[in-house]
């Protein structure tokens, strides 16, 4: 049976299934972006600290998953994903791409599939459980509310006429708030763990121990950088 399924502007509702064949070529050659919660995880899952992953295992300031030589994932082994469990969003939801507007509208889109790829697609599904399947709800949640940060700390830097040129990233948006002389932090807002640490002290604020929320604080704490 032929499959026709929609390629782009998909919702949740939208007909799509999809059974990997773990081939694991999708593992390889890949930039995954990070955000604080999915380091946070995946910090977890190895027994470390946020800022000792950083630095372990991750390129580009900490936003990036770093690559073998042979250009397969850090944590891709002979079995598969080596964090299965904690893996981030975007090896969630592949072969679906996630998109969200400044107004929190979402849709999915189809991307192409890797050659070699033994994935199968049908037609007995939706997006929706697609997500529930590859249990993506806290990684979503997490995705929205750094975005939403994100948004607002774009807003500070319009209020404050800073130049739109320098900050290209969001890595680079951050930083230019958190670093500006009045701001007086010197710190990756990717690293929760710092974050926390270095709000905890200023504050007083006891560090909470659940994940979820430890997230909501770093977000307060990344908020207060800007005030
Ligand atoms: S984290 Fe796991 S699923 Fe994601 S690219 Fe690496 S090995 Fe593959
Ligand atoms: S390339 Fe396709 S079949 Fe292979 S592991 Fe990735 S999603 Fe699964």
């Amino acid at each position: 049976m032929e499959i026709s399924l929609r390629r782009s502007g998909l919702n949740r509702q939208s007909v799509f299934g999809y059974s990997c064949g773990r081939c694991l070529v999708c593992c390889r050659f890949k930039t995954i972006h990070l955000n604080p919660y999915e380091i946070a995880r995946l910090s977890k899952n190895q027994g470390v600290s946020t800022t000792g992953f950083i630095d372990r295992f991750t390129t580009n300031g900490g936003t990036v998953l770093r690559s073998k030589e042979d250009g397969a994932c850090v944590f891709l082994g002979a079995e598969g994903c080596g964090v299965h469990a904690d893996r981030p969003l975007v090896c969630r939801l592949y072969p679906l791409g996630r998109h969200v507007d400044f107004l929190g509208v979402e849709n999915f889109s189809l991307m192409e599939c890797e050659e070699g790829c033994r994935g199968t697609f049908h037609e007995r599904g939706t997006v929706e459980g697609y997500l529930e399947e590859q249990g993506a709800a806290d990684f979503l949640r997490a995705a929205d509310l750094y975005l939403n940060l994100l948004w607002s700390l774009l807003e500070v830097i319009k209020e404050q006429e800073l130049e739109p040129s320098r900050y290209e990233t969001v890595l680079d948006t951050v930083r230019a708030v958190a670093e500006r002389p009045e701001g007086g932090h010197d710190l990756s807002w990717i690293d929760m763990d710092r974050a926390l640490a270095d709000y905890s002290t200023r504050s007083g604020a006891t560090i909470p121990e659940s994940l979820e929320e430890r997230m909501r604080m770093h977000i307060k704490a990344v908020q207060t950088w800007a005030e």
